[in-house]
């Protein structure tokens, strides 16, 4: 396996980069920085953020920096203030070893006093965002006439903001240029432009099949009807309990009000958005690195600076219109060789879109049902018995009021504690989904491909046989068979049966387990629930017969329908 050692790097650059934790390099990295060093020249890099990229261009830059030399040698112009900070970050740990070495970042949006008196340390890199840097220029503030490297970051994105004419203004002024590297997370026509004008004879290079982030990504999506959409964002958010996720919207308007919801109910969210000012959004980062948020509700433009490996969810309060900017949006999460979901709340009329953007990701997207109240809750109870198995009190904790706590439940058997205690985490969820109507629109374009992953099994207990709540149900099922409780999911409980989803693989396993299975003295009996319906339309009572899954599923839909009150059953007639 290939290490930094391996890399002819100078030695202060090994050593920060190993203090710094890096083991091995990614797949950026390693076909990135070898080049450079070995066979200098212009490059391009096809890569999104989160794939190591700063540091593979970072990397070759300060190894060729002179620190005794005082003047610009490298510049490095990016899209944002919060892309620039975070360059500027990266490269001072690359770069903590090398002594005398100035990395000056400068960006729009602050005073340019501070940023004119940090150059005249001298600084041998600058981080610049174009327009700050084309100000500066005209106040003489810079000199560019010794910069031989320029890195172009995020060129896709600079040129999408309208930057076009600084950058080309910018290269022209670099006189010295030998060497121009230009990164990008897509390679549109108008970087292809920047690059046969002022690049020559430059190699590419891409991360695997053009982004791993995408790799371990889960594309899903809801669809509702536009007036849910606030509705089903929050039932998304209450079924990712430990969610740290960023909500994009297209508009400021959106993120602000949007947040503004949410944090009237009791979220920790805040908008993120750029009629905030500077030192607003970076409190708003602050805590949202911290953890004290859970989610940031924020523009596409606010969001590309943030630099979080661990997003556990994107959502997509609603898509972007440009289909291309969803791979950013997405990108936000799996990082650093980490897993993620990306959510995106659609209206039926927005399917074209997801197909769209599928094409373009080149993955298929899941289509997922919002899920209802008896899910959530039993989620959140899923979340809260982890916590209390993972959780790590303190040596001595609670100590000293044990004897107390002995005392006043002495007469309260275990069980009864344990449903009072899950019962306050959970009243608040269970009675704001008291009467939770369903949020799937109506749209059956692709439900029958889906579904297919998912059988729905029928089970003649139900209520009167004792088994009230979903959780109940959970505990008689994986009590007598092996299989793990999420794999259970869409529980409905009537007086008599039951239903509820389960991967079609284990389908099979769990009615030939259950089969055997007595309760209170009744055998047990599951099967797919449309075989089911079926045999009753035609009158018979048994489960023999052909079947496939195609006319399973249409038989299914045909029995899916919905209640007066909007509710979905499954009518058995
Ligand atoms: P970037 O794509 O440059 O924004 O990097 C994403 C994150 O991955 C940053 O926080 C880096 O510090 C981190 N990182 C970059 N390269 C490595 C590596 N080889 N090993 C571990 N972490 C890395």
């Amino acid at each position: 396996m290939v290490t930094f050692n391996d890399f002819s790097l100078r030695e202060e650059l090994t050593s920060a980069v190993s203090e710094m934790g890096f083991k091995t390099p990614t797949p950026i990295q390693e076909k990135v920085i070898p080049h450079l060093l070995s066979q200098p020249k212009d490059i391009i890099g096809l890569a999104q953020t989160g794939t190591g990229k700063t540091a593979a261009f970072g990397l070759p830059l300060l190894h060729n920096i002179d620190v005794a030399h005082k003047e610009v040698q490298a510049l490095v112009l990016s899209p944002t203030r919060e892309l620039c900070m975070q360059i500027e970050t990266e490269f001072q740990k690359y770069g903590q070893h090398m002594h005398g070495l100035n990395v000056t970042a400068v960006y729009g949006g602050v005073p340019i006093g501070g940023q004119i008196r940090n150059l005249k340390r001298g600084s041998q890199v600058v981080v610049a965002t174009p327009g700050r840097l084309i100000d500066l220029l005209e106040r003489k503030a810079i000199s560019l006439e010794e910069v031989t490297h320029v890195v172009l970051d995020e060129a896709d994105e600079m040129l999408n903001m309208g930057f076009r004419d600084d950058i080309e203004f910018i290269l022209k002024s670099t006189l010295a240029r030998e060497y121009t590297w230009l990164f990008s997370a897509t390679m549109s026509n108008d970087v292809r432009r920047i690059a046969k004008r002022f690049m020559k004879d430059w190699d590419e290079f891409a991360v695997a099949a053009e982004n791993t982030t995408n790799e371990n990504i889960d594309h899903q999506y809801y669809i509702t009807n536009h007036h849910n959409r606030f509705e089903a964002l929050k039932r998304l958010l209450d079924f990712a309990p430990g969610i740290y996720g960023i909500i994009f919207t297209r508009t400021k308007n959106d993120a602000q009000e949007v947040a503004e919801r949410l944090m009237r109910l009791g979220y920790h969210v805040s908008p993120l958005h750029g009629d905030m000012d500077q030192k607003m959004r970076s409190k708003v980062m602050e805590r949202f690195k911290n953890k004290t948020l859970q989610a940031i509700v924020a523009t596409d433009v606010a969001a590309r600076g943030i630099d979080v490996n661990d997003i556990s969810h994107v959502i997509n309060y609603e898509l972007p219109d440009d289909p291309e900017v969803y791979t950013h949006r997405s990108g936000r999460t799996a990082r650093a060789g980490k897993s993620g979901i990306c959510m995106s709340i659609v209206s039926p009329r927005e399917i074209g879109g997801i197909r769209q953007i599928e094409r373009i990701v080149k993955s298929k997207f899941h289509r997922s049902d919002i899920p209802d109240g008896a899910e959530v809750i039993r989620k959140r109870l899923f979340f809260h018995l982890e916590q209390i198995e993972n959780a790590e009190p303190q040596d001595n904790f609670a100590e000293v009021y044990l004897s107390t706590i002995h005392e006043r439940f002495d007469d309260m058997d275990k069980d009864e504690l344990i449903r009072r205690l899950i019962w306050l985490q959970l009243k608040e969820t269970i009675d704001n989904y008291a009467d939770a109507k369903d949020l799937n629109a109506g749209y059956d374009g692709d439900r029958k491909s889906d579904k297919k992953d998912n059988v729905r099994l029928f089970m003649n207990l139900g209520k009167k046989d004792g088994l009230t709540t979903p959780v109940k149900l959970l505990e008689f099922l994986t009590g007598a068979t092996d299989i793990e409780p999420n794999l259970i999911q869409r529980i409905t409980i009537r007086d008599l049966s039951s239903f509820y989803n389960v991967p079609v693989n284990a389908a099979e396993f769990i009615i030939s387990a259950m089969g055997k299975v007595k309760y209170k003295g009744r055998r047990v009996r599951i099967e797919e629930a449309d075989q089911k319906s079926r045999d009753n339309n035609r009158g018979y009572n048994s489960n023999k017969g052909p079947r496939n899954g195609k006319s399973s599923q249409r038989t299914e839909r045909k029995h899916f329908s919905r209640n007066s009150d909007g509710k979905k059953s499954y009518k058995r007639r």
